[in-house]
């Protein structure tokens, strides 16, 4: 193994991530010649909204400074009272845990679903108390949260859904948008994600009221929580790449999943929505890995498949650990903590490579995973 002094399956560092192809210099450059890179306000964020608003098939986009203040923002606009319960996963993007508590509302924690790392709607049913006001259902790791499941259980108690899309914009269940499939959702911008303009958000909904309470939430004479004209500009380029992009990464991660299908010691990625045609988007493409099978501590094998030249990183803390004091937890989380202590996750752009490099990832994976 490379980690012992051996070649490494790949030699050479993994692709860096974001791209600056041509479309985006043109922007960047029309934003310095227009004097917009500067201003507070001009063209690009009123272009940047409609194009959104196209995209997603919502009627209101309030653009923001982050995926963070997106979910707090989207708490807002349904009005989460002090005191209430908002429901969401153990294991999910630590932000949204202090989002809820940021509301001082209570976060309510359920299972994940078993082998992934969306919210069990069946959990969901056993969480709901009359003090709930919100479920926040995040995309995960190429994984489509069950919305429409959630929905279903959630029946006519008029309790919201809260879609973080962070992790998949672009995605298609049938021929609805990801984010466009409840009361209100987010995107991401952050420097790492797939629509990259180092920070930013967006929050998306079909309802006014929604929209008038974030959007005065975030009036404070001046904007609280803006997007700036330049970051706008970048990002309408990759709004025309996003999907076929998405395609490209769906076509290596099938590859990934099916080259990895037969490890004794890594589980790949399985969906667990109902319908037959959807698209994810790939922020991670994500596998369970387990150490006690295996023997080995989940970060002595992140460390030799790092060293074999493969972008591959543990997933999120989760917060089954949390006091119950910070938060109520639904049963015994068991796939949570599953998910908590054996993700590991590959970061995106090996996602846009050919499939050889693909082919090298599972070489790799199959060259540590063998040599335990
Ligand atoms: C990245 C991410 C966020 C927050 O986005 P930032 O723009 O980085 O603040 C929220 N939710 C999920 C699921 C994320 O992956």
């Amino acid at each position: 193994m490379a980690i012992n002094g051996g070649a490494p399956v790949i030699d050479r560092p993994p692709p860096s991530w974001p791209v600056a192809d041509e479309p985006i210099r043109q922007a960047i450059l029309e934003s310095l010649q227009d004097g917009s890179w500067g201003k507070y306000d001009s063209a690009w964020t009123d272009k940047l909204i409609d194009r959104l608003k196209e995209l997603y098939q919502v009627e209101h986009v309030l653009l923001c400074s982050s995926g963070t203040i997106a979910v707090e923002l989207a708490l807002r606009g349904l009005g989460v009272p002090t005191d209430s319960e908002v429901i969401l996963a153990g294991y999910d993007f630590p932000g949204n845990f202090r989002a809820i508590e940021a509301l001082q509302a209570f976060p309510v924690l359920c299972d994940v679903v078993q082998g992934g790392w969306v919210l069990d709607p069946a959990e969901v049913r056993k969480a709901m108390t009359g003090k709930t006001s919100a479920v926040i259902a995040s995309h995960l790791h190429g994984q489509i949260a069950p919305v429409q499941a959630l929905q279903e259980i959630l029946g006519d108690t008029n309790i919201p859904i809260v879609e973080d899309a962070c992790q998949m914009p672009g995605g298609q269940v049938g021929s609805r948008p990801v984010g466009s499939l409840s009361e209100v959702a987010t995107l991401s911008f952050g420097g790492s994600k797939l629509l990259s303009a180092g920070r930013g958000g967006a929050l998306l909904t079909n309802s006014a009221e929604i929209y008038q309470r974030a959007k005065i939430y975030n009036s404070r004479g001046n904007e609280a929580f803006p997007l700036s004209q330049l970051q706008a500009t970048v990002l309408g380029p990759q709004l025309e790449t996003i999907g076929s992009y998405n395609e490209r990464r769906h076509e290596r991660a099938q590859e990934l999943i099916r080259g990895t299908a037969g490890n004794a010691v890594l589980h790949p990625l399985k969906q667990v929505i109902s319908q037959e045609s959807y698209l994810p988007a790939y922020y991670k493409l994500p596998w369970l890995f387990e150490d006690v099978k295996s023997g080995w501590p989940r970060g002595d094998f992140v460390n030799a498949i790092q060293a074999e030249g493969v972008a591959i990183d543990v997933g999120f803390r989760g917060f089954t650990r949390r006091s119950n004091k910070r938060c109520r937890q639904v049963g015994p989380l068991v796939n949570s903590r599953i998910a908590s202590q054996q993700t590991v996750i590959l970061h995106h752009p090996a996602l846009l490579q050919e499939s050889e490099y693909a082919a090298r990832i599972c070489q790799a994976i199959e060259k540590v995973t063998s040599s335990f």
